[in-house]
């Protein structure tokens, strides 16, 4: 398809991200083009907003932003047979390798190739969108472009969420963003028996009550030794999935595990930070570090749990005009925005009073 969109580009290095004109992306035999309906922000973004040192050293200039998306198929490459014009759809936006061993033995997820769409290569944040078919997650009709468009997150609160058993279990979450909320009532979904979630941030804290039935905890305010009293726990957490990247909420978990416990790593730490390693020792702890989200089994999964009752959309709590879309950063929301074709634009509730400040102008 040939002319000009509408896209969301790092054009510059420095902070910022502008909407510019850009030519409509070629496809190649085995590509698809996109036309995205709704899209949503990711931390990621925000970092290449700010302008970070990881987005510094990591991102091209100029480069189309956004990775979290839904749209429909307007045009395939022509080696590809098994999807149609018109199909909705997300998509994976780990581009991965064929070469590696871990994708040989078919864990795409592991692939040490991988670019990400958005971060490595043109993104999401635009009209159209050119992605291998390979990536392309048809989207059944009784999920709607919303929840197509945070399938991406939702995916790493399930991928993280699932690592271990959780029926029966006692579950502590640390850290009520929108993956640790959406990881809680994943956890409750699949049969956890207690699921407690910790925040400093009172409103997430709020937001995860009213997403799932958790028990929500301020540390700040109160201990977690007095939780597993009131909940009759007899030692602590079964399994643990945390997904704050903080020091002190790491510790907090590994000092409320039960023995034997295990905990499932999502939340990504500033840099180095200090581990009791002879704690985790003594209570042989098992640790398994999560990235992404396996492709496809657990798009398969969270699919296959939204049409079994499955319900994150209340962590969706603000929706912006496209046109807007300054505003999103400007209020300090660490925002989700989706973008309909003519404008309207969702922000999942990513309030970082504590990390970020609002830019002058
Ligand atoms: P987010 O920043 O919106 O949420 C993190 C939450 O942790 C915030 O609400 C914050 O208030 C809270 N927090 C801070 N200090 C805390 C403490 N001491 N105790 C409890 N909570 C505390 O992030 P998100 O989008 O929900 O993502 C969760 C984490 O997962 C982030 O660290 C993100 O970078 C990471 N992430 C990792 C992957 C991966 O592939 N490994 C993918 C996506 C996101
Ligand atoms: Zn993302």
């Amino acid at each position: 398809m040939n002319g000009l969109m509408k896209a969301l580009v790092k054009s510059k290095a420095e902070p910022g991200i502008w909407m510019e004109t850009h030519p409509i992306p070629a496809i190649g035999a085995e590509d698809v083009l996109i036309k995205i309906n709704k899209t949503a922000i990711c931390g990621t973004d925000l970092h290449i907003w700010k302008w970070n040192d990881w987005a510094q050293k990591t991102i091209p200039v100029p480069l189309i932003t956004g990775h979290e998306f839904s749209g429909e198929i307007v045009e395939l490459g022509t080696a590809v047979k098994e999807l149609k014009v018109g199909q909705r759809c997300s998509g994976e936006g780990h581009l991965i390798g064929k070469q590696s061993r871990q994708s040989r033995a078919g864990k795409f997820h592991l692939d040490p190739e991988t670019r990400g769409i958005g971060v490595n290569e043109p993104g999401a944040f635009a009209e159209y969108l050119r992605l291998p078919a390979f990536n392309v997650v048809p989207l059944p009709d009784d999920i709607d472009d919303e929840i197509g468009a945070i399938l991406d997150p939702l995916g790493n609160a399930v991928h993280t969420a699932l690592s271990f058993n959780l029926i029966g279990e006692d579950v502590l979450i640390t850290g009520a963003g929108p993956i640790g909320i959406m990881a809680a009532a994943v956890a409750r979904h699949a049969g956890a028996r207690n699921v407690v979630i910790t925040d400093i941030n009172q409103d997430r804290l709020a937001l995860a009550g009213t997403v799932a039935d958790v028990r929500p905890v301020n540390p700040a305010e109160e201990s977690l030794n007095e939780v597993i009293a009131e909940l009759g726990l007899k030692q602590g957490f079964d399994v643990g999935l945390e997904m704050s990247g903080n020091q002190d909420a790491m510790d907090q978990m590994i000092e409320a595990m039960v023995m034997g416990g295990k905990i499932a790593l999502l939340g990504i730490p500033p840099g180095k930070s200090p581990v009791d390693w002879s704690r985790i020792v003594f209570k042989a702890i098992t640790i398994k570090g999560v990235y992404g989200r396996e492709i496809f089994e657990t798009w398969y999964k969270m699919i296959a749990m939204l049409q079994n009752g499955l319900d994150v959309r209340s962590v969706i709590t603000h929706r912006l005009s496209i046109d807007d879309f300054e505003s999103g950063w400007r209020l300090d929301l660490a925002a989700r925005w989706c973008w309909i074709g003519s404008g309207t634009v969702y922000l999942l509730n990513r309030y970082r009073f504590n990390r970020y400040t609002v830019p002058a102008d």
